[in-house]
Formats: structure tokens, sequence, C-alpha cells
């Protein structure tokens, strides 16, 4: 199983890196933004399997961000952070479609379990299950099978499968597909994408795959079932 991906969105750097610290000590891979703006563009250009999300940010509310995300249809997990425990934040937070909830000043072993606990949930209301043929993958467990077999596949060819998955049948645009698979900062080429688009296809294949990728040249990529 590979490491869920993880966004710490806090403005105390000190504290956002103690967190980040304390998930990689987990084994997630943690990511951090001090403000929403930062956030707002770290979720736009990754797939996060959490975020951990201050609700008291510099430059405006984590409520507003996290309703905005429900708004649209970004169903990632997250647990909001507040500096005040009252029962009207608490209340605010879960509205705004918060799965899970922890007041300031709180022991990072307790933000750490709850993490888990949220991250343990069962597909239903949080996470899907996508399934093409014989393929299926748990969006939330990162977990890709193949005719009912658990494929040990890295991050980025699951990322670039459960895009080409939720748009099956479809041509999904070659950006689109670089955007699932990397972070902003990484160097991404077309070279390396294709990369890692032949061994998802080669995969796929070995695991008797009952679908296929198409490229469609200079536009992008086409899942569907074999015929
Ligand atoms: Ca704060």
């Amino acid at each position: 199983m590979h490491a869920a991906h993880i966004l710490v969105v806090e403005d105390d750097r000190s504290i956002g890196a103690a967190l980040c610290n304390a998930l990689q000590r987990e084994g997630y891979a943690a990511e951090l933004a001090c403000t929403r703006q930062q956030a707002s563009a770290a979720a736009d250009r990754a797939r996060f399997d959490l975020v951990v999300l201050d609700i008291g940010l510099p430059d405006g509310s984590g409520l507003d961000l996290l309703r905005r995300w429900r708004s649209g249809d970004r169903a990632t997990p997250v647990v909001a952070v507040t500096a005040r425990g009252g029962i009207e934040d608490r209340i605010k937070g879960l509205d705004a479609g918060a799965d899970d909830y922890i007041a300031k000043p709180f022991e990072i072993r307790e933000l750490m379990a709850r993490v888990r606990a949220v991250l343990r949930r069962p597909g239903g209301a949080l996470g899907e299950l996508l399934a093409l043929g014989n393929v299926e993958l748990d969006t939330v467990r990162r977990r890709l099978r193949i005719g009912g077999h658990l494929e040990n596949a890295p991050r980025r060819e699951v990322a670039i499968l459960e895009t080409l998955m939720r748009q099956a049948n479809i041509v999904v645009n070659r950006d689109t597909v670089m955007r699932a698979a990397y972070a902003a900062d990484e160097h991404a080429t077309q070279n390396a994408l294709e990369a890692n688009i032949s061994r998802l296809r080669q995969r796929l294949m070995q695991g008797g795959a009952e679908v296929e990728i198409h490229t469609i040249r200079g536009v992008g990529y086409l899942l569907r079932e074999s015929p």
C-alpha cells in the first residue's frame, strides 16, 4: 500500500512543520500550505487523500475554502483544526463538510489518531470505488485490483488510472492527466508521462485487465474496455 498524500494547511509555520514531520514519521507524504491561497492552489494541482485544515488563516477562513471544495465535487476527507473549541465552531466545521474536527491546543498523537481513523473509513460516503471491466480502483485507499487481484502500483500510475477511469470512454486531455500525475513543482515532461502510461499499460496487460489505454496523438488518452 502506498503512502497517503496529506495536505497540511496551517499558517503557523512551526506548527505546520511539526505536523508534517509527525505525518512523515507515520509514513505519510505530507505537504504544507501556509495560506488559504496556497491551499487552494495545492488542491487544484494535486490529489490529496486527506487535508488537515486550520480554520483561522491569514487570508480568509478555512471554512470558506472547505465550503467551496464541497460545493464543487471535491470529496477529499478534511480534518478541521481551530483555535477555538466552542460547540458553534465545531458545528460550523462539520456543516461546512469537515469529516472530523480537532481544537487547538491538541496533542499531535491525537491528531494522528484522527487522521488514521478518517483514512480508515470505508469508501462509502467519502471514497469511491471506480470500476471498468475487471479493473477496480479504490480512490481513498489508492488500491488497484485487476480481476480481484491486488496490484502494487506506484502512486503516479494509480493517479493516472484514476483520472482516466473517472472519464472512461472519453478522451482525456494530456494536460489533465499530467496535472493528476505530477505535483506542480515536479519537472514533468511529455516523455516522462508517456513512460508512466506505458508502464501502466504493461501492468494492466500483465494483470489481464479488460481495459485498454489508447493514445490519441496530440490530444490525450482514452481508457475503454477491451473489445
Ligand atoms: Ca491559524
